[in-house]
Protein backbone atom coordinates (compact mmCIF):
# COMPACT_ATOMS: atom_id res chain seq x y z
CA UNK A 1 0.00 0.00 0.00
CA UNK A 2 1.20 3.44 -0.85
CA UNK A 3 1.88 5.84 1.83
CA UNK A 4 -0.12 8.62 2.56
CA UNK A 5 1.97 11.53 1.79
CA UNK A 6 2.59 9.51 -1.96
CA UNK A 7 -1.47 8.67 -1.91
CA UNK A 8 -2.01 12.95 -0.68
CA UNK A 9 0.07 13.88 -3.53
CA UNK A 10 -1.52 12.44 -6.60
CA UNK A 11 -4.80 12.99 -5.23
CA UNK A 12 -3.65 16.63 -5.35
CA UNK A 13 -2.35 16.05 -8.95
CA UNK A 14 -5.81 14.74 -10.26
CA UNK A 15 -7.30 17.54 -8.52
CA UNK A 16 -5.28 19.81 -9.86
CA UNK A 17 -5.90 18.18 -13.71
CA UNK A 18 -9.42 18.39 -13.22
CA UNK A 19 -9.71 22.01 -12.49
CA UNK A 20 -10.67 22.20 -8.91
CA UNK A 21 -7.21 24.15 -8.23
CA UNK A 22 -7.95 26.90 -10.75
CA UNK A 23 -9.06 29.52 -8.42
CA UNK A 24 -7.58 30.63 -4.90
CA UNK A 25 -8.71 28.09 -2.61
CA UNK A 26 -10.97 28.88 0.64
CA UNK A 27 -9.40 26.72 3.43
CA UNK A 28 -12.97 27.26 5.29
CA UNK A 29 -14.67 25.94 1.95
CA UNK A 30 -12.46 23.16 1.74
CA UNK A 31 -13.19 21.92 5.16
CA UNK A 32 -16.52 22.46 4.37
CA UNK A 33 -16.18 20.23 1.62
CA UNK A 34 -15.36 17.72 3.63
CA UNK A 35 -18.27 18.25 5.84
CA UNK A 36 -20.50 17.53 3.26
CA UNK A 37 -19.32 14.46 2.67
CA UNK A 38 -19.58 13.24 6.28
CA UNK A 39 -23.04 14.55 5.89
CA UNK A 40 -23.21 12.18 2.63
CA UNK A 41 -22.00 9.42 4.74
CA UNK A 42 -24.49 10.04 7.68
CA UNK A 43 -27.62 9.79 4.34
CA UNK A 44 -26.00 6.42 3.80
CA UNK A 45 -25.88 5.08 7.00
CA UNK A 46 -29.61 6.10 7.15
CA UNK A 47 -30.49 4.32 4.46
CA UNK A 48 -28.45 1.50 5.42
CA UNK A 49 -26.76 1.99 1.86
CA UNK A 50 -23.66 -0.21 2.85
CA UNK A 51 -21.68 -2.62 0.52
CA UNK A 52 -22.32 -5.62 3.55
CA UNK A 53 -20.08 -8.73 3.15
CA UNK A 54 -20.17 -8.67 -0.29
CA UNK A 55 -18.32 -5.56 -0.35
CA UNK A 56 -14.57 -7.13 -0.59
CA UNK A 57 -15.79 -9.28 -3.42
CA UNK A 58 -17.36 -6.96 -4.91
CA UNK A 59 -14.67 -4.45 -4.95
CA UNK A 60 -12.01 -6.97 -6.66
CA UNK A 61 -14.06 -7.62 -9.24
CA UNK A 62 -14.91 -4.24 -9.92
CA UNK A 63 -11.44 -2.94 -9.63
CA UNK A 64 -10.64 -5.76 -12.46
CA UNK A 65 -12.86 -4.39 -15.00
CA UNK A 66 -10.41 -3.65 -17.78
CA UNK A 67 -13.31 -0.95 -19.80
CA UNK A 68 -14.09 2.20 -18.46
CA UNK A 69 -17.50 2.31 -19.16
CA UNK A 70 -18.18 -0.58 -17.90
CA UNK A 71 -16.20 -0.19 -15.17
CA UNK A 72 -18.68 3.28 -14.68
CA UNK A 73 -21.17 1.09 -15.18
CA UNK A 74 -20.42 -1.52 -12.13
CA UNK A 75 -19.55 1.24 -10.28
CA UNK A 76 -22.96 3.21 -10.63
CA UNK A 77 -24.94 0.27 -9.87
CA UNK A 78 -22.79 -1.40 -6.95
CA UNK A 79 -21.07 1.47 -5.42
CA UNK A 80 -22.16 4.93 -5.60
CA UNK A 81 -24.20 6.34 -2.55
CA UNK A 82 -22.59 3.71 0.07
CA UNK A 83 -21.17 4.51 3.28
CA UNK A 84 -18.18 2.59 1.73
CA UNK A 85 -17.97 5.19 -0.64
CA UNK A 86 -18.79 8.63 1.32
CA UNK A 87 -15.95 7.18 3.66
CA UNK A 88 -13.61 7.41 0.36
CA UNK A 89 -14.46 10.86 -0.20
CA UNK A 90 -14.03 11.87 2.95
CA UNK A 91 -9.99 10.43 2.82
CA UNK A 92 -9.96 12.09 -0.58
CA UNK A 93 -10.53 14.92 0.13
CA UNK A 94 -8.41 15.10 3.93
CA UNK A 95 -6.01 14.23 1.91
CA UNK A 96 -6.40 16.61 -1.06
CA UNK A 97 -5.75 19.35 1.62
CA UNK A 98 -2.88 17.88 3.13
CA UNK A 99 -0.90 17.53 0.17
CA UNK A 100 -2.00 21.66 -0.48
CA UNK A 101 -0.95 22.51 2.99
CA UNK A 102 1.99 20.68 2.42
CA UNK A 103 1.26 18.79 5.82
CA UNK A 104 2.98 15.60 6.32
CA UNK A 105 0.74 13.24 7.14
CA UNK A 106 2.49 10.44 7.58
CA UNK A 107 4.45 12.04 10.28
CA UNK A 108 1.87 13.22 11.81
CA UNK A 109 -0.31 10.35 11.96
CA UNK A 110 2.49 8.38 13.34
CA UNK A 111 2.89 11.92 16.03
CA UNK A 112 -0.71 11.57 17.29
CA UNK A 113 -1.03 8.13 17.47
CA UNK A 114 2.26 7.65 20.05
CA UNK A 115 0.85 10.93 21.89
CA UNK A 116 -2.79 9.59 22.52
CA UNK A 117 -0.86 5.72 23.12
CA UNK A 118 0.41 8.11 26.68
CA UNK A 119 -3.46 9.47 27.04
CA UNK A 120 -5.75 8.37 29.62
CA UNK A 121 -8.32 5.56 28.89
CA UNK A 122 -10.69 7.82 26.89
CA UNK A 123 -8.23 10.55 27.04
CA UNK A 124 -9.91 11.11 30.49
CA UNK A 125 -13.19 12.07 29.02
CA UNK A 126 -16.77 10.58 29.46
CA UNK A 127 -16.99 9.77 25.52
MG1 LIG B 1 -19.69 11.73 -1.65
Amino acid sequence: MKGLNQLAYEIHDRNIEKGFFDDKKNIGEMLMLMVTEVAEACEADRKDRYMGKEGNWLVDRISQIQFDDTFKIQYDTDVKGTFEEEMADIFIRLLDMCAFKKIDLNAHVELKMRYNSLRPHKHGKKY
